[in-house]
């Protein structure tokens, strides 16, 4: 079986991650979207809701798995028996940082291959961050994210 992992923030999930996880799906038996507790962030959202958002996204997925992680993500691709990490390229300057992850992860662990799939031309020029300043100073963000998401930013932007 053919289990292949995408990890990332995910703070929040924006219609671009959905695009990468959907195509990526069809590439694999199984796709772990892997939600890192990274301690050097502050995030909008906590690990817990992170989940919570992709649960309820990919509800209709039914070989996608959502999972947390913290640690090293060779680790936790082995514990989870795959040895693929999907990650998605927006450009020049996703490639030279991604490039570099890649070629540590595979110097902690042979056997893990990171695949690249490149952002659909729709969502190649924001991310999570700007999604999240967008959001903050008031601006549309419909195109953006889920309908989930953007109820939970605006919750979470009243409760500030
Ligand atoms: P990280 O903090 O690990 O970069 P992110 O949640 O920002 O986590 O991104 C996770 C993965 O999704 C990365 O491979 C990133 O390049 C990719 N990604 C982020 N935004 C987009 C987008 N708009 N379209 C396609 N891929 C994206």
């Amino acid at each position: 079986m053919r289990v292949a992992v995408y990890p990332g923030s995910f703070d929040p999930t924006t219609n671009g991650h959905l695009d990468i996880i959907k195509r990526t799906s069809k590439l694999c038996d199984k796709l772990i979207v892997a939600v890192l507790e990274n301690p050097s962030k502050v995030p909008m959202f906590s690990v817990e809701e992170r989940v919570a958002h992709l649960n309820e996204i990919l509800k209709d997925c039914s070989n996608v798995e959502v999972k947390s992680f913290s640690g090293l993500l060779v680790d936790f691709v082995k514990s989870v028996n795959a040895n693929v990490v999907i990650r998605g390229l927006r450009g020049v300057t996703d490639f030279s940082y991604e490039f570099q992850m890649a070629l540590t992860n595979k110097s902690l662990d042979r056997e893990i291959e990171t695949l690249f799939i490149s952002a659909d031309t729709q969502y190649l020029f924001f991310s999570s961050s700007q999604v999240k300043e967008i959001a903050i100073f008031g601006g549309d963000i419909d195109n953006m994210v889920p309908e989930i998401i953007k109820k939970e930013i605006s919750k979470k932007l009243k409760e500030e």
